[in-house]
């Protein structure tokens, strides 16, 4: 194999069954993971393109073998990859295709930025926000203290 069908070899390298999200603007691939709990809750194979050329600009890609993401999962993923679009994977070809949904209410996903929010005190409570979605730009508005994140929403995960 010449060294230009190798590196074409390892960039599209395709999985048997799982998950690909594609689409996730370029530089929020690890935020992603993040949101799946990926590497701490699983043993899941992944691998991730990070700035991969893709029809309108760079783009990050995230394989993930031999698991099938749920809805719920895929649309905690719109918060900071509104654009993606997840592929299941059966038997290596594309069994189902969906854009992911941006959700109305998301719970123990993002961290409230008030310092003095409960959801920020030594209480057990789980931080929640109510989601809004104009514009192309998501709005988060924490549902115990009003505070609202509307920008760089992957630097306030928890
Ligand atoms: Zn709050």
């Amino acid at each position: 194999m010449s060294e230009e069908g190798i590196h074409k070899e390892l960039r599209v390298r395709r999985i048997q069954n799982g998950t690909v999200i594609d689409h996730i603007e370029s530089g929020q691939a690890l935020n992603v993971l993040k949101i799946l709990g990926i590497p701490d809750s699983s043993q899941d194979v992944v691998s991730v393109l990070l700035n991969s050329h893709g029809k309108y600009g760079h783009k990050d890609v995230v394989k993930i073998e031999s698991r099938e993401l749920k809805a719920m999962e895929v649309d905690r993923i719109a918060l900071i990859a509104p654009n993606a679009t997840i592929n299941i994977i059966r038997n290596y070809d594309v069994s189902q295709k969906k854009k992911v949904h941006i959700p109305e209410f998301v719970e123990g996903i993002v961290k409230c930025i008030n310092p003095n929010c409960i959801s920020n005190s030594n209480e057990p409570m789980t931080s929640k926000f109510n989601v809004a979605s104009g514009n192309e730009k998501l709005v988060l508005r924490c549902s115990y203290c009003g505070r609202v994140i509307s920008e760089n929403i992957g630097e306030h995960l928890l």
